[in-house]
C-alpha cells in the first residue's frame, strides 16, 4: 500500500492547508526543533485511526485541533487526508472499487471524529481495518518515532516481539480473530 499524498487542515501546528507529497520508498523529515515533524507523524497516525490523546502527546483527543497564537486565533475543526494508490487492490472488499482512496478524519470540537473514504461515510473501525492488514496502520514499525530506534534496542524481548510481529504484517490477525471473537 503506497501513500502519496498528505493534507492537513488545522490539525496542530499545521493552521493553513497543507499538502505533502510522499515519494516512494524511505523518506524522512528533517527541520529545525519545534517545526511541526512530530506533528506531521501523528497526523499519520490520526488518519489511520489512532485514539489514544496520549500517541498524540494530548489529554484529550480535541487537543490536535490548532489551539491558536499570536494573532490567529483557534480552529473549530482539525481535518487530515491521506491519499492511497489502491491500483493492486489491497483494501478489503467492500471499499476496493477503485484505483485511489482518499481516507479523510475531520473532528470538530465537541462533535468527536468523522470518517470518510472517497466522499462516503465510514466508521472508525473500517479504517482501522483497511490499514490493519496492510502492516501501515497507526502503530505500524514504517512509522518511526523519535527515540524509538532507542526504545527498540532498550526493550524487554516481549516488546521486542511486539514490534517484530507488527513488521511482518501478522498482527493484523490479532485484531481480526478480536473481532470474530467479539461477534
Ligand atoms: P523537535 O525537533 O523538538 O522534536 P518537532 O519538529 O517534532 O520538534 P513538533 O513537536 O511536531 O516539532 O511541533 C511542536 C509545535 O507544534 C509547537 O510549537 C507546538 O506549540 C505546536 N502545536 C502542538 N499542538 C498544537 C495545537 N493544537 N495548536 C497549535 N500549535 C500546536
Ligand atoms: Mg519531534
Amino acid at each position: 500500500m503506497q501513500f502519496d499524498r498528505l493534507r492537513l487542515t488545522g490539525f496542530k501546528s499545521f493552521v493553513d492547508t497543507t499538502d505533502l507529497i510522499i515519494l516512494q520508498g524511505l523518506t524522512g523529515v528533517v527541520g529545525p526543533n519545534g517545526c511541526g515533524k512530530s506533528n506531521l507523524l501523528e497526523a499519520l497516525r490520526w488518519v489511520m485511526g489512532e485514539n489514544r490523546p496520549t500517541a498524540m502527546r494530548g489529554a484529550g483527543m480535541e487537543d490536535v485541533i490548532f489551539a491558536g497564537s499570536g494573532r490567529r486565533p483557534a480552529r473549530a475543526q482539525a481535518e487530515v487526508t491521506i491519499s492511497v494508490d489502491n491500483s493492486d487492490r489491497v483494501a478489503p472488499a467492500g471499499m476496493n472499487d477503485a484505483d485511489r482512496l482518499e481516507i479523510t478524519r475531520r473532528i470538530t470540537r465537541d462533535a468527536g471524529s468523522a470518517y470518510r473514504i472517497n466522499g462516503r461515510e465510514v466508521r472508525a473501525r473500517d479504517v482501522q481495518m483497511l490499514f490493519a492488514d496492510a502492516s501501515t496502520g497507526s502503530h505500524s514499525p514504517a512509522l518511526v518515532r523519535q527515540g524509538q530506534i532507542g526504545e527498540l534496542i532498550n526493550a524487554r524481548s516481549q516488546a521486542r516481539g511486539r514490534i517484530l510481529e507488527e513488521a511482518a504484517g501478522i498482527s493484523g490477525l490479532y485484531q481480526r480473530r478480536h473481532e470474530a471473537v467479539l461477534k
